[in-house]
């Protein structure tokens, strides 16, 4: 997805999100509910001296997963691997890292959902039993060889849990479903931020640019370092009410923080099929972007702010999204 707004990180981001990153509990806004269970399950674990149960973590993109995860390793004292289920293809390469853990490191498999077939059943035996089957030879001769590893935590992350089969998601010994942030949430993110960029953020400028983040902490700090070149180069360097309206206008923010995927989508739904019912695929279609990217990235924020439902029918527009395109909803209750 080319949007520079987008919740997916950049290139660019990876080394501002670094040092933005939270490193500790303390230091992770937000998610009250996932925080308190995650500090019983890493507090229970620590009294035992085991490594924690496999965890995993599910949610739209930029919400924190990957810095959960780090979190878990920090507090526990642990170093982290870290890979993701694309990079699994082979069941081999799985295998290697497996079996180069230390007693209680924590394994980070981001996508988990897209993993292959052979490592996902690898990961069952790894899992449960601290064991990988390691296959020699091919064909009729082929022998599998039983290996133990030291016993580890994994935590995965997805953006779409219903896709996991349900062995997989069974062996997880908590799940945490990260919700979008409230816009209180995101200005404390944007002024801890804030503090570490060395940017002079006003309350009322944090008050609007959290209230344009679509709930997502990635974007509030995406769109507090475009703001600050807006302040610096057309204004006095503060990150005022005004200057944050004014620059986020120039990046085609609107009100709600909607991004242009997100207005592109809705306005198709609306203009293209009358508000729908449609289908994802032909939505997709209809906006030059993938299916899972309009499914994960750009729909459940849109669910979130009541503008789109998911009906078994398809995807249908409510009245409020026809509202937000300045349109007026036909009478006869198609939206
Ligand atoms: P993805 O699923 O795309 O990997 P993610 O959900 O793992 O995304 P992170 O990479 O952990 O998201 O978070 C993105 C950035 O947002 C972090 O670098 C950090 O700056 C900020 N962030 C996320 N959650 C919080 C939080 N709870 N408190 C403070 N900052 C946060």
């Amino acid at each position: 997805m080319s949007d520079e707004l987008s919740p997916l990180p950049e290139v660019g981001d990876l080394e501002v999100d670094a040092t933005l990153r939270p490193r500790n509990l303390a230091e992770f806004v937000g998610q009250p509910r996932v925080r308190e269970q995650l500090e019983l399950v890493l507090e229970g674990a620590r009294r035992r001296g085991d490594p924690p149960d496999h965890i995993l973590l599910s949610g739209p993109p930029g919400l924190g997963k990957t810095s959960l995860a780090l979190i878990v390793a920090a507090e526990m004292g642990a170093a982290v691997r870290l890979t993701s289920g694309p990079a699994l293809e082979r069941a081999g390469d799985l295998a290697a890292m497996l079996s180069n853990l230390a007693p209680g490191d924590v394994l980070f498999i981001d996508e988990i959902h897209r993993i292959a077939r052979p490592a996902e059943e690898m990961l069952y035996l790894a899992m449960e039993d601290f064991r990988v089957d390691v296959v020699v030879g091919k064909g009729p001769g082929a022998t599998s060889i039983p290996l133990d590893i030291a016993p580890f935590t994994l935590v995965g992350a997805t953006t779409r849990s219903g896709a996991l089969t349900g062995p997989l998601r069974d062996r997880f010994g908590f799940t945490a479903h990260m919700e979008f942030y409230e816009p209180a949430d995101l200005e404390r993110v944007l002024r801890r931020a804030a503090t570490i960029l060395a940017v002079d953020l006003r309350p009322d400028g944090a008050a609007e640019i959290a209230r344009r983040s679509r709930g997502t902490p990635r974007i509030a700090n995406r769109l507090l370092r475009r703001v600050r070149d807006f302040a610096e180069v057309r204004a006095d360097g503060a990150v005022t009410r005004t200057v944050a309206r004014d620059a986020l206008a120039v990046y085609d923010v609107d009100e709600l923080g909607l991004d242009r995927l997100d207005r592109a989508v809705l306005s198709a739904l609306v203009r293209s099929f009358g508000g729908g019912p449609v289908g994802v695929s032909t939505l997709a279609v209809a906006v030059g972007e993938e299916p899972g990217t309009v499914e994960e990235v750009c729909e459940p924020y849109l669910v979130r702010a009541g503008m789109l439902a998911r009906t078994p029918r398809g995807r249908v527009a409510t009245p409020a999204a026809w509202g937000h395109l300045g349109l007026v909803p036909p009478p006869d209750g198609a939206a």
